[in-house]
């Protein structure tokens, strides 16, 4: 079983996608974080963004590894535990940026598809996953929620981490991602034909479990 969860940042995809790939023991992929590692790659390599064949070089060696230690995920570049380095706001903007890059998709599309093809049931979330990497996938989540709300959660997030900004700031950098993975040519941020919608607005992190876990259970049995 494939479940994609796709939609803007700070919509409530990866405590979700987590949660759900525990109670159903799912491989759980976040696909953001194979973006982010490509972009600490490049910016540690000073590999420029429109340099194609240096940044062609640096994608047939990269090494993108998940592992869990203490049921927290943890994610490896190069065989360098990155979980915390990929999470800073310089990094979070240069993903974005890297993301509109046509062969960086290609490369990451391709190692969510091996990755998977090694698992019998798999939770993927992302922005293109409904829509590229897996059309198919068995149940498809196209979640949503207010700008000011996913500041707010962006916000606690970045506070709880002691970095220092603040709400306007949050707001202002989540437009501008938002933007730029709708409006990008390749795979943009889109909602699949046939994915569930949920505004997660006004919804606790239960009950959007709960909401996504019986749209899940309908959905497998249906299609038994
Ligand atoms: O989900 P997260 O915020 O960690 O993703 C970081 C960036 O990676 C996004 O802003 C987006 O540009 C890119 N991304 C993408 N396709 C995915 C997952 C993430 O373009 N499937």
């Amino acid at each position: 079983m494939i479940i994609a969860i796709d939609g803007p940042a700070a919509s409530g995809k990866s405590t979700a996608a987590k949660q759900i790939a525990q109670h159903l023991n799912m491989l759980y992929i976040d696909t953001g974080a194979m973006y982010r590692g490509v972009a600490l790659n490049a910016f540690e390599q000073n590999v420029a963004f429109d340099n194609l064949l240096a940044m062609g070089i640096l994608l047939e060696n990269i090494k993108l590894d998940f592992k869990t230690a203490d049921g927290v995920e943890q994610i490896y570049l190069n065989g360098k535990n990155v979980t915390t380095k990929i999470r800073s706001q310089e990094i979070t903007k240069l993903s974005s940026e890297i993301a509109t890059i046509k062969i960086v998709r290609a490369k990451m599309v391709e190692l969510q598809r091996t990755l998977s093809k090694n698992h019998h049931d798999v939770i993927l979330e992302g922005r293109d996953i409904g829509t590229v990497v897996f059309p198919n996938a068995d149940v498809k989540f196209f979640l949503v929620a207010s700008i000011e709300e996913r500041a707010k959660r962006r916000l606690v997030e970045l506070v709880k981490k002691g970095v220092t900004t603040d709400f306007e700031q949050v707001k202002s950098d989540l437009l501008w991602r938002d933007k730029n993975d709708s409006m990008r040519v390749e795979s943009p941020l889109l909602k699949a034909e046939d994915a569930v919608e949920i505004d997660t607005t006004h919804l606790t992190l239960d009950a959007q479990v709960k909401k996504m876990m019986k749209i899940i259970q309908k959905k497998t049995f249906s299609s038994r």
